[in-house]
């Protein structure tokens, strides 16, 4: 079976090497050397002055928001994967969807303006499929009316915007560091933070508000990382730039084959691509489900990302409704990449494609 992408799992004796040392110090959560040199290590490969490990991407958007002191509403994309929306309703947030452009499948800076309000406190776009946003344009209109940017970068890992990595714009960035996640730690997630006074707070916030032994700041939760999570995570950093290779093998490979027939991802010229996933468009929704069927009885499973349209969801009052988002997400369909596919089965995906596109 082929899904739409396979976890990478790194060379055994070294994960177990790292778990030796987690066994040997005896320290196995609450900000352990694994969880510290890690923090190092990405700091260093991003480019980025603070990261903050968190225990999945979902809580660090929530950690995002509190750490802001967000109020109100936030605009944010209605293509993307649910947690971008959901986790702001469950925090007390109104989403307010800003429709997205048609060739970048990212949120429009263009419509945004049009959108605020004197409730609205912050802007959420999603670099959406490791395509930069355009974030010079993003942080102009932020300035003008005094809004925070949260960046959901948890497809941008190693995106780079005018050899800057993307993860620095933005007040906070976050990751996700699921299994399904380019990189990974099994389940993690990271906070890119510039301010460091910011840094400390969502320290604490990551670990109960906790100030000291017997003294509570203020209200956090808990979102820390364990060391078993961060030791897979030095494992399978060793190993980043082959599997940063193959995607990107993947994906030229899939292009060059398909380019004339469907409609790509139009990818930001000022950027540096991480190509984690490759979502190609079809005409119409029939097309996607013909193929998605014809490549299921050859046991191939790609995956409709992002369907549906987040404007669609049931919790959300007041009803909004985003055309562009509506129609991209009934025709896209995102192909299976991953560090042990083989051309020969890339090969079998394009020419069923191809058969269904006759
Ligand atoms: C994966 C993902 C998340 C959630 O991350 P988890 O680590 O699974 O909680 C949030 N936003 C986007 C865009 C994602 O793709």
């Amino acid at each position: 079976m082929i899904h739409v992408t396979k976890t990478f799992l790194p060379n055994k004796e070294k994960y177990q090497s790292y778990v030796d040392k987690i066994f040997e110090a005896g320290w196995i959560t609450n900000n352990g050397p694994m969880v510290k040199e890690l923090e190092k290590r990405l700091a260093t490969f991003l480019g980025v002055k603070n990261i903050v490990l968190v225990s999945n991407g979902t809580v660090a958007l929530e950690i995002a928001y509190r750490t802001l002191e967000l109020k109100g509403f936030v605009i944010t994309t209605p293509f993307s994967f649910v947690a971008t929306t959901s986790s702001l309703v469950t925090n007390g947030l109104l989403p307010i969807f800003c429709d997205i452009n048609s060739k970048t499948l990212n949120m429009d800076y263009k419509k945004i303006e049009t959108l605020i309000t004197p409730n609205t406190s912050a802007i959420l776009p999603v670099h959406v499929f490791g395509n930069a946003c355009d974030v010079e344009e993003i942080q102009e209109i932020a300035n003008k009316h005094n809004l925070k940017v949260i960046y959901d970068a948890a497809h941008a890992f190693g995106v780079t915007y005018k050899d800057k990595n993307v993860l620095n714009y933005g007040d906070i960035s976050t990751l996700s560091f699921h299994a399904t996640k380019l990189f990974h730690t099994i389940e993690g997630g990271a906070l890119i933070i510039n301010d460091d006074e910011l840094v400390q707070k969502a320290r604490f916030l990551i670990n109960f508000g906790i100030d000291g032994v017997e003294s509570v700041k203020e209200l956090g939760t808990n979102a820390k990382m364990n060391e078993f999570q961060a030791a897979m995570g030095l494992a399978v950093l060793d190993e980043i730039e082959a599997v940063q290779n193959k995607r990107k093998e993947d994906f030229e490979y899939y292009e060059k084959y398909l380019k004339n027939l469907v409609d790509f991802q139009l990818l930001n010229v000022n950027s540096k691509h991480n190509y984690s996933y490759c979502p190609i468009l079809l005409e119409n929704e029939r097309k996607v489900l013909e193929i998605k069927e014809a490549l299921a009885k050859s046991n191939i499973f790609p995956r409709r990302y992002f369907y549906p349209s987040l404007d669609t969801l049931p919790y959300i009052e007041p009803k909004q409704y985003c055309e562009i988002s509506r129609d991209i997400s009934t025709r896209i369909l995102c192909l299976p990449m991953s560090y042990e596919l083989l051309q020969s089965e890339q090969d079998t995906i394009i020419s069923i494609i191809k058969e269904c596109l006759k």
